[in-house]
């Protein structure tokens, strides 16, 4: 099996560090300017006979200039061509115009979203399951995954998760 992903996220939630933890290498940072590249592919994961690409989506998390506009589009229709995007937020931050933002553009794509809670670590086991309900009313989420990509709690499960979907 091999497929395309896409991760989107407001900025500082963890897609890199997502991507340095399921490669397993320190390549994913690269060039890492919002708004200036267009999905760049970041990573590639090879395991069983399966491969999963994975594609930062600039442009997404905020609307700007014209140029803004654009990128959002063809951040849309990459969201529109992959088997599924992974939608991350920081649990620890909490839910934010930026996380609503993006929630909003997914709704006419639907390709299946995987949302990502990250930085469990930093948040008591109690707080997941009343964040998991708020984010439940922004988009109809194919899956909801709780990880810490830093220190690799759970990736593994989100990879599994994935996999469905290739
Ligand atoms: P990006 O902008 O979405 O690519 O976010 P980065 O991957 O650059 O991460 C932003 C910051 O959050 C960095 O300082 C990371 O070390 C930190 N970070 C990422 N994932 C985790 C996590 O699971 N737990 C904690 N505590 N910090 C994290
Ligand atoms: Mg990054």
């Amino acid at each position: 099996k091999s497929g395309f992903v896409a991760i989107i996220g407001r900025p500082n939630v963890g897609k890199s560090t997502l991507m340095n933890q399921v490669i397993g290498q320190k390549i994913a940072i690269m060039s890492d300017k919002p708004q200036t590249t267009r999905n760049k592919i970041h990573g590639v994961y090879t395991a069983d006979n399966m491969q999963i690409v994975f594609l930062d989506t600039p442009g997404i998390h905020k609307r700007q200039s014209k140029l803004g506009d654009f990128m959002n589009m063809t951040a849309l229709n990459t969201l529109r061509e992959v088997e599924a995007v992974l939608f991350l937020v920081d649990a620890a931050d909490g839910m934010g115009g930026g996380d609503r933002f993006i929630a909003e553009q997914l709704k006419d794509v639907k390709t299946p979203v995987i949302l990502v809670l990250n930085k469990i670590d930093q948040i008591e086991p109690e707080a997941l399951l009343p964040l998991i309900e708020q984010y439940s009313k922004l988009h109809e989420f194919a899956e909801i995954v709780p990880i810490s990509a830093k220190l690799g709690n759970n990736v593994n499960t989100l990879l599994d998760q994935v996999k469905k979907y290739l």
